[in-house]
């Protein structure tokens, strides 16, 4: 843990550092092509690797956390009555913060319109150089089940598999979450003794994920320098500037989830300081940001709700994890915005029905996707595709969607943080308050 905290700056240098020098590197070979070759040796065989290290040490353990976590914070609820306090808290939560990002993405879109007017000349040149990337994803399907089925029971369908094993071993975290649940449900109706016995052996479970992520994150700063150097030497600015108003508008919503939405919530519903919690969050939010999935985000998410913002290991071991594969506000944002600048561009125009759609479509799909770079890009076009809007138009938005990716990771995250610190509180409340009236 200290060891984490301690190089959260160093982490935050490595990322501004990265984005500093991969935009020297892009600008000397737009003069110098000859240099191109070099630069590409560089980022795929020395820097990229060194990131990949990194980000597949925190990859590696997201199985075994999430499942040791919440069977053993199910469990340790014990209580089913318990059990559903904190659940229904925490649902209730995650569809009021992911139903309200959304809204804000799609007011947002609607008032600022960044894609009328859009130029046809410089949609004809994204079109094309993005196209096949985007046939791509599509080819590559959404959340593994049937993809004739509407988005809904494709949700459904990739929940309750008919086989675990085959659903891990492809990383697909609905269904882990589903029988880590029933487990810990499971195990916490078993007599007291058993029952505590099976707590603390998924606890040690835990604790030695989380001791592997921390020797992980020493290697962080240097793995955060590369992975941010290869993005922007690769991106570029002039992508940035082509697309520069969507961009401007998706960044202003997350920044208003963040700056205004997370701590409105902090204040009213947990009563706590929402400065100090956000100050609390930046070695998760930096983490994020460069890793741009929130499943590799979660050992540093569970660490520090723990350690700095006193969530008891009950609660954080329960929202969490299950808020890193359910709560995507920053997702769902994104969707609304991505949708509504496609069809902009496209102009096709959605009525306020077709509004309502996009709103529950992106919030249930958000619910669905993948806490991983990118995770989200197959279930937007099956929403596209849902309200009328060509999915391959994907194609417009693929080139600046890193960025995108890493801010709305960092809004998905700290959403995960704000409902498991309201939780904590609202259970401490009726904690005292069952206890006093005793
Ligand atoms: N990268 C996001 C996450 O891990 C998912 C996405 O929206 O693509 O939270």
């Amino acid at each position: 843990m200290h060891a984490v905290r301690a190089n959260h700056w160093l982490i935050l240098a490595g990322l501004v550092m990265g984005a500093a020098c991969g935009a020297v590197a892009h600008r000397v070979v737009d003069r110098v092509p000859e240099w191109q070759r070099t630069l590409d040796f560089i980022n795929t065989s020395i820097l990229n690797p060194i990131g990949q290290i990194f980000l597949r040490l925190l990859f590696l353990v997201v199985v075994p956390l999430v499942f040791a976590s919440l069977a053993a914070g199910v469990a340790r609820l014990g209580d089913p009555g318990r059990l559903g306090r904190v659940a229904g808290r925490a649902l209730v939560l995650f569809a009021i913060t992911s139903t309200t990002a959304t809204m804000i993405g799609l007011f947002a879109m609607n008032i600022l319109q960044p894609g009328v007017g859009f130029d046809p000349i410089i949609r004809g040149e994204l079109m094309e150089a993005f196209g096949a990337e985007a046939v791509r994803i599509e080819e590559g399907g959404s959340l593994g089940g049937d993809r004739a089925l509407p988005v809904v029971m494709q949700v459904i369908d990739a929940t309750l598999p008919r086989n675990i094993l085959g659903a891990v071993v492809q990383m697909q975290m609905l269904p882990l979450i589903a029988f880590s649940l029933l487990l810990g449900v499971a195990l916490g109706v078993q007599p007291s003794e058993r029952r505590l016995r099976a707590v603390e052996f998924f606890d040690i479970i835990g604790d030695a994920m989380v001791f592997i992520v921390s020797v992980a994150m020493r290697l962080a700063p240097i793995a955060v320098f590369c992975l941010i150097f290869v993005v922007v030497a690769r991106f570029g600015g002039e992508l940035l500037w082509k697309l520069a108003q969507y961009v401007a508008v998706v960044l202003v919503c997350y920044a208003i989830v963040i700056l205004l939405l997370y701590p409105l919530l902090l204040t009213v519903l947990a009563r706590r300081n929402p400065w100090h919690v956000l100050r609390a969050c930046v070695p998760v939010m930096v983490t994020a940001f460069s890793t741009s999935s929130s499943n590799a985000t979660l050992p540093t998410t569970m660490q520090f709700s723990q350690r700095d913002l006193g969530v008891r290991r009950e609660v954080s071991g329960f929202v969490l994890p299950l808020g890193a594969t359910i709560n995507m506000n920053g997702t769902a944002l994104f969707e609304g915005c991505a949708v509504l600048f496609i069809a902009q561009v496209f102009g096709i125009n959605l009525s306020l029905s077709d509004q309502i759609l996009v709103l529950v479509l992106c919030v249930i799909s958000s619910v669905g996707v993948a806490g991983v770079p990118g995770g989200s890009l197959p279930l937007l076009m099956a929403v596209m595709a849902q309200v009328g809007v060509p999915p391959t138009g994907i194609a417009l938005i693929l080139g600046v969607d890193r960025l995108l990716d890493m801010g709305r990771t960092a809004v998905n995250v700290m959403g995960d943080v704000v409902a498991a610190v309201c939780v904590e509180e609202s259970m401490r409340r009726s904690d005292q308050s069952i206890t006093t009236s005793a």
